[in-house]
């Protein structure tokens, strides 16, 4: 097939996410057609790096030998059957494995296929829970700025006013406390340890005066779609805290920090947190295939216990859970976390990563820096001593992302903040590739 008969039907068929197909329709769109390493190569034979790991999943490189034997293998067996009442042998073998990595409250596993599902799934369960207690609770706490999927219960605990707005009238309401990292520039000048105490006293108030809280919600340790906006340290340590002293559970959302992504294997043990529900995604099929879990304690599974006549089982589930090829590439990629000694060998690399990233302040129209482990976002204004953004409509961060093209990067932005996510096998030169490409990019817009 000939590319330009590819870019036609693209634009006349396809409907893509997050795309203004009007704006699309008049571009020149990448259209990948492989992918090796840290590379991935188009229609017209053009390569790049993935400096976005494909949205942020990819974890050992495109194309990796052993996750790929893993799905032949498999797939000389089986490529599906349902896990509803029945079981496969590379779902059971992964939920034991994960079971075994994990925070080690976590003893059960439910699989769906996206991130979005996953949390969709741990609100049915944490709502679910209270009630097959005997207990009527509907209300959950969730952060603004919160990003946890696109499905409507995801959006309901979402926070960012762009993405979610518009469904406002279609979603239950949820209480919200402020987005850590905004309130602490805006009130404290930065991520300091009097701002996390001021936050956690506004939620204690909140946990206090409330009997009908299901579960608090929020992101592992960044809140990555809203520009990547860390959190002070020790905060996610201080609402479990809080979240067991009152009484309530608590959701962490995993999907964008597991696998890796931030140093270990997934946040929460960097403060000693183990929620009463841990989502995962992305990453956990090394950005292979569609595949999701929702993670929970021995407590909330027995809940759920009873006679078939009690009614008290989880009615939900979805075609592909549990789907046998993307579990045997999700146990290859756990496997390949070993072989390859992939998080002792991320640590200089995320030391590299600071040390490059800071050479953006030094740029006229970067207001701000900010980084967790191996994800990093470089947010663009257009004046950065008053700090005055660029007007919506002109796409900065999409022109900047274009740009880097032609270096050979490819990029999407969060609206003006330009993410930096490579798969955790990169080396530095790709580092200095990326980084010298964003850094070139973002001086052109003088011009
Ligand atoms: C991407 C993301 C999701 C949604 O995952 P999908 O697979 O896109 O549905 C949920 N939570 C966080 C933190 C994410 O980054």
């Amino acid at each position: 097939m000939d590319w330009r008969t590819l870019e036609q039907w693209d634009k006349e068929y396809f409907w893509h996410p997050f795309t203004q197909m009007k704006v699309y329709r008049e571009e020149e769109n990448l259209i990948f057609e492989r992918g090796e390493g840290v590379y991935l190569y188009d229609v017209k034979g053009r390569k790049f790096i993935d400096a976005i790991s494909s949205l942020w999943c990819n974890v050992h490189g495109h194309n990796h030998p052993k996750l790929n034997q893993a799905l032949i293998d498999q797939l000389k067996k089986v490529a599906h059957t349902t896990t509803l009442g029945s079981s496969n042998v590379p779902a059971i073998l992964l939920a034991k494995r994960l079971v075994e990595i994990s925070p080690k409250c976590l003893t059960k596993v439910f699989y769906s296929e996206d991130g979005a599902e996953a949390v969709e799934i741990a609100i049915k369960l944490a709502y679910q829970y209270w009630r097959n207690k005997g207990e009527r609770r509907k209300t959950f706490i969730t952060l603004s700025e919160a990003y946890h999927g696109d499905t409507l219960g995801a959006v309901s605990l979402g926070g960012i006013d762009l993405f979610h707005g518009t469904y406002k009238d279609i979603l239950f309401e949820t209480i919200k406390l402020p987005s850590p990292y905004i309130f602490c520039k805006k009130n404290y000048g930065g991520l300091s340890e009097d701002c996390k105490n001021v936050l956690l006293e506004i939620l204690e108030e909140i946990l206090k005066s409330r009997d009908d809280i299901v579960a608090v919600s929020l992101e592992a340790g960044i809140q990555g779609a809203a520009g990547m906006l860390p959190f002070p340290k020790g905060f996610l340590r201080g609402v479990r805290e809080l979240t067991k002293k009152y009484g309530v559970l608590m959701i962490v959302d995993e999907v964008a920090t597991g696998f890796g992504r931030t140093g270990t294997m997934f946040y929460c043990e960097q403060e000693d947190v183990c929620a009463d529900f841990m989502c995962l995604g992305k990453g956990i099929t090394g950005g292979y295939l569609p595949l999701a879990a929702t993670l929970t304690t021995e407590e909330v599974f027995n809940a759920f216990l009873g006679e078939f006549g009690e009614m008290k089982h989880f009615y939900h589930g979805h075609t592909y859970t549990g789907n046998n090829l993307a579990c045997a590439v999700a146990l290859a990629n756990l496997e390949v976390f070993e072989e390859e000694k992939t998080l002792e060998r991320l640590q200089p690399k995320i030391e590299y990563l600071s040390q490059r990233l800071k050479e953006f302040w030094e740029l006229d129209f970067v207001g701000d820096v900010r980084q967790l482990g191996f994800m990093a976002g470089i947010e663009l204004v257009k004046d950065k001593e008053k700090g005055i953004p660029f007007p919506y409509g002109e796409r900065t961060g999409f022109k900047v992302a274009y740009k880097c093209r032609e270096k050979g990067v490819f990029l999407r932005p969060l609206g003006d903040v330009m993410v930096l996510m490579p798969p955790l096998v990169v080396e530095r030169e790709h580092i200095d590739q990326v980084v010298g490409a964003l850094k070139w990019a973002i001086e052109s817009l003088k011009t």
